[in-house]
């Protein structure tokens, strides 16, 4: 190929490129940071601030906003107003998580409810009550010194469980929620959360009160508030759970 041939192929590459870049501004994925090569001659060039500076070696790096970010709030613009999956359809808001970014303690739900989806903040409803009677009587902390989020970010219709494909698509914010905040433990909250955090198919009753580990966090999975507002003969099966947390908090 001579020199006339690569630069026309390689003005194509930056076309395609340029396109791919928009689309995903378009989508409200953000800055996908370094990338590209000047359109008009090929030549490549970083640091001029523009989404479409980059070098060479960068051509055909697709940069992961999700996976590049380094804190909470550059997670939530990544995810931005998130279609991938058929959940964003029927949400009011993306409910994303809160709580204290350097928290030593998480815990994980399923999904949001219709509180949660109207009010964008997880554990808002009569079973985010519980959970905060949980931190706050139970431990004796705080609801915002711990940091709470779910597997899912959009509310499933009818408070369904969440299908595969959007488990899925959701579940990388999750796990680099879990990165960015990396708690010494995680309460995985009911069987669907647990389930998902340790890639079983083994009931909640069976996993729940013993020790496990998600990538080196300790996991202590207990029952849903949801079910115990349904099951209140069971929040004694809870609090031995939560027991359990509290001591390997203080040691
Ligand atoms: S559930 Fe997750 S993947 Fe699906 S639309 Fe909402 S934020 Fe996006």
């Amino acid at each position: 190929m001579d020199s006339l041939d690569d630069a026309e192929e390689l003005a194509a590459v930056a076309v395609s490129l340029r396109r791919h870049l928009e689309r995903h501004q378009r989508a409200g994925i953000g800055a996908v940071g370094r990338a590209v090569v000047s359109k008009t001659n090929g030549v490549a060039a970083r640091g001029s601030g523009s989404p479409l500076a980059g070098a060479e070696n960068d051509l055909f790096v697709d940069v992961n906003p999700v996976s590049e970010t380094g804190s909470l709030e550059g997670l939530r613009a990544a995810i931005g107003d998130c279609r991938r999956c058929k959940l964003c359809a029927g949400r009011t808001n993306l409910v994303f998580g809160v709580g204290n970014p350097n928290a030593r303690l998480m815990f994980v739900g399923e999904g949001p409810g219709r509180d949660e989806d109207l009010q964008g903040e997880p554990f808002v409803g009569r079973a985010g009550q519980l959970l905060t009677d949980i931190i706050t009587k139970g431990m004796g902390l705080r609801r915002e010194d711990v940091y709470i989020a779910n597997v899912v970010k959009c509310r499933p219709p009818e408070n369904r469980n969440p299908e595969p494909d959007e488990v899925a698509a959701c579940e990388p914010f999750l796990k680099k929620q879990i990165e960015l905040i990396h708690p010494e433990i995680i309460v995985g909250l009911g069987k669907f959360a647990v389930q998902t955090l340790l890639q079983s198919k083994m009931p909640i009753t069976k996993l729940r009160g013993q020790w496990h580990s998600y990538h080196g966090i300790k996991l202590m999975p207990t029952f849903h508030p949801a079910y115990l507002l349904r099951n209140p003969g069971d929040k004694k099966l809870v609090w031995e759970d939560i027991k359990k947390v509290i001591e390997a908090l203080g040691a």
